[in-house]
């Protein structure tokens, strides 16, 4: 079972923050990663972020956390462990779970039961309008995700003045969204200096532009503080292996020696090397964590092309 780590003072769970800024090179690209992977070992990356509002305040009334979604999601790990943190019960609802999954269990889905989720089918009705219930909508897209994130622009505004970098350029895949859109935002609400705020881009792995689109929309009428969507000419499908994601993963590991996740970054850093021209001003990727879903990938690319292997 893990342990979570708790503070002995103040008895809530330590988490590194500010998280570490770093500089790494990649196809002869210097660029600075902001490393919210090494947030918490169990409760890490953006997931850390969208949830730090709840972990921060007191729900005295709430016993339970209801959220729904797939049976790998990171989303729903990082529940659990926050569940586990709070000593609430944790119910997730998905829509079916694979029957070899079951049998085998790893990645989130084994840590999750590790942290006694109980799974249930959709069709069950969600519990989520008594009092002692928490409802969390899939893959946290919702405004209190905001709380956490503000944090994190402002650590990257610090940062920014600490190091006197004016221009900036961030980047970040996303999913639903939701990271992006509230860290564009909260970086529009800093004051800085020279006036000029960095700007958020980022591209759509679930769905495509025309969806991430919407999803902004649902968290923030407002365009001025939507981020810039970046393409690839080619759909890209969810979850699907493609052997571009598994060499850029490889390759990213080998010129930086940093675990990079399997289901956003590969199109992250492909969307991004497709638009090199955001690498002539200072950019600071974000490392949003999910490397524990990693495994479940990995086991599938090996499957799939046993003879790749890293070659520069
Ligand atoms: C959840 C997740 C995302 C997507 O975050 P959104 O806020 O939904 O866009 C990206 N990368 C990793 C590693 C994640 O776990």
């Amino acid at each position: 079972m893990r342990s979570v780590q708790r503070s002995e003072e103040t008895g809530s769970p330590s988490l590194n923050l500010p998280s570490p800024i770093q500089t790494f090179s990649f196809e002869n690209h210097t660029f600075y990663l902001k490393r919210d992977d090494l947030i918490h070992s169990d409760f890490s990356g953006n997931k850390a972020r969208k949830f730090h509002y709840f972990l921060t305040h007191d729900f005295p009334h709430v016993d339970t956390l209801v959220s729904y979604g797939s049976a790998q999601s990171n989303a729903m790990y990082s529940l659990s462990v926050l569940a586990k943190m709070k000593g609430w019960n944790f119910e997730y609802y998905v829509d079916h779970i694979a029957d070899y999954l079951k049998a085998n269990p790893n990645g989130n889905y084994k840590a999750a039961i590790e942290n006694n989720t109980v799974f249930k089918v959709k069709s069950e009705e969600l519990r989520v309008k008594s009092e002692n219930v928490l409802f969390i909508e899939e893959g946290g897209r919702q405004k209190e995700a905001e709380y956490g994130i503000r944090l994190l622009a402002k650590e990257i505004i610090e940062w920014q003045k600490d190091h006197s970098i004016e221009e900036l350029n961030i980047f970040l895949p996303s999913g639903t969204g939701t990271t992006a859109l509230y860290l564009q935002k909260t970086l529009c609400d800093e004051d800085v200096v020279g006036g000029q705020h960095p700007t958020v881009y980022t591209c759509a792995c679930v769905g495509g532009s025309d969806y991430l689109n919407k999803q902004f929309y649902m968290l923030e009428a407002d365009e001025n503080y939507h981020p810039t969507i970046l393409s690839l000419p080619k759909k890209h499908h969810f979850g699907k292996l493609y052997r571009e994601n598994y060499e850029i993963w490889l390759k990213l590991q080998q010129q930086t020696g940093v675990v990079f996740d399997l289901l956003y970054d590969p199109l992250g850093w492909r969307t991004l090397l497709a638009h090199r021209e955001l690498l002539c001003k200072p950019l600071l990727y974000i490392h949003q964590g999910g490397l524990l879903g990693n495994e479940s990938m990995l086991l599938r690319y090996k499957r799939k092309f046993p003879l790749i292997t890293v070659n520069g």
